[in-house]
This record gives structure tokens, C-alpha cells and sequence, in this order.
């Protein structure tokens, strides 16, 4: 059983940090939070959050900080928390940690560790352009390098795979580029309180869980 339990997964879109989430939960009891997932679950069911927040996310934009923290707050207040969370996708922004750092204290959920996903930029654009998701379980396929038994169809649930929206070129590299001017400064954020653990996400995906379980331990 890994030892650290209240974690941020940190790193650009397409590094895999919901893959190695998907993977981590089959084998420990951590509630996985994933902010897009939410977003999309929120667009899918037609609520007021999920049509303020989907002309972003069409854009390749972020979402106003107060929505998604206001979101965060509540979801991490659960009792089910409690053993454990992996925040995926939040913080993106030096403020929304800031107002994490308010929301754990609140909640006592002191974050153990924050894991850099790391992983050179053709790779990514590679994985978001060929990366095929499935509506039901979210699970996510790629193309390239990890196909599904069968064309379209998720080896999990047996859903439909689609592409996101915004997993087409032209937003993927918007993506990565707000990734790198409004994201990327967390990774001095999380060096400087000491909390900050690196992985090689570029790894095939075994390996990559390996050197994420070494970090956790
Ligand atoms: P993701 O599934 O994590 O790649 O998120 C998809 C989209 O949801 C992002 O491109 C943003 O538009 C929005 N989003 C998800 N998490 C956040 C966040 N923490 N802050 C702002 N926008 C977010």
C-alpha cells in the first residue's frame, strides 16, 4: 500500500495523468477527482456549470478559477476523501493552489505529495491528436499506442470511443501552450513548500505506474 494519499497529479494534457490514475485506483482506495471529467459529466447532463464552462474548454481555455475551486471544495469535503483523493487536472493556476492550500486546511486534507508527469512536447501532441476516450467509463485508448481489442469499442465496459472535441490539433497545442504560461509555474509552487515528485510519463505506461508507485511509497 503506498504511503502518501492525498495527491495532486500535475503535468500538460496528454501526459498521462488519467491514464496512471485509472490504473493506481484498481489497486488502492483513492477517490479520483478529475475536474474535466466533472466539467464533461456537467455538459452532458446540461447544467448551468456545464454550459458556462464549455465555451472554454471548446477553446482549449481554462475555466474561471472560482468555478472550479467552488467545485473542488465541495467534492473533497466528502467523507469518501477521507482515505485518500487524487486531484487530476487541479490546480492549474498559482491561484486556484493557493485557494487549495485554504480548501485543506479547511477539510483537513493536508496534501502527501504532488507528482510532475513529464514528458517531451511531440509526445503529447502525439497522444491528445490520436487519444480516443469512452463515453461510459472513461477510460482512455490511443490510436497509436494503446488500441482497443476492438475498433471503437472500450475493453473495459464495452462503451463507445470517441475523440474529445478538444483533442483536435489546433486546440491540443492551445492547450499546451495555456498549459505552459498559466500551468507550468506550479512546478516552482510545489518545489518551493517541498512537495513536488517527478515521473517520466514519455515511459510506456507499465514502467511509468512503476516509478509512480516508487514516488508514493
Ligand atoms: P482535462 O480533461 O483535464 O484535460 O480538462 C479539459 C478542460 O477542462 C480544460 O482544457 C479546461 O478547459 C477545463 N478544466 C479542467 N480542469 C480545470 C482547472 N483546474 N481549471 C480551469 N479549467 C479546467
Amino acid at each position: 500500500m503506498i504511503r502518501k494519499r492525498n495527491l495532486v497529479f500535475l503535468g500538460p494534457p496528454g501526459a498521462g495523468k488519467g491514464t496512471l490514475s485509472e490504473v493506481i485506483i484498481r489497486d488502492e482506495k483513492l477517490v479520483h477527482i478529475s475536474t474535466g471529467d466533472i466539467f464533461r459529466a456537467e455538459i452532458g447532463n446540461g447544467t448551468a456549470l456545464g454550459k458556462e464552462a464549455k465555451a472554454y474548454m471548446d477553446a482549449g481555455k481554462l475555466v474561471p478559477d472560482q468555478l472550479v475551486v467552488d467545485m473542488v471544495a465541495a467534492r473533497l469535503a466528502k467523507e469518501d476523501c477521507a482515505g485518500g483523493f487524487i486531484l487530476d487536472g487541479f490546480p492549474r493556476t498559482v491561484a486556484q493552489a493557493e485557494m487549495l492550500e485554504q480548501i485543506a486546511e479547511k477539510t483537513g486534507r493536508k496534501l502527501d505529495c504532488v507528482v510532475l508527469f513529464d514528458a517531451p512536447y511531440d509526445l503529447l501532441i502525439r497522444r491528445l491528436t490520436a487519444r480516443l476516450t469512452c463515453r461510459k467509463c472513461k477510460a482512455n485508448f490511443n490510436k497509436l499506442f494503446a488500441k482497443p481489442k476492438t475498433e471503437g469499442v472500450c475493453d473495459h465496459c464495452g462503451g463507445e470511443l470517441y475523440q474529445r472535441a478538444d483533442d483536435s490539433l489546433e486546440t491540443a497545442q492551445n492547450r499546451l501552450k495555456v498549459y505552459e504560461e498559466q500551468t507550468a509555474p506550479l512546478i516552482k509552487f510545489y518545489t518551493d513548500n517541498g512537495l513536488l515528485a517527478k515521473i517520466d510519463s514519455s515511459l510506456p505506461r507499465d514502467r511509468a505506474y512503476e516509478a509512480l508507485l516508487t514516488v508514493l511509497s
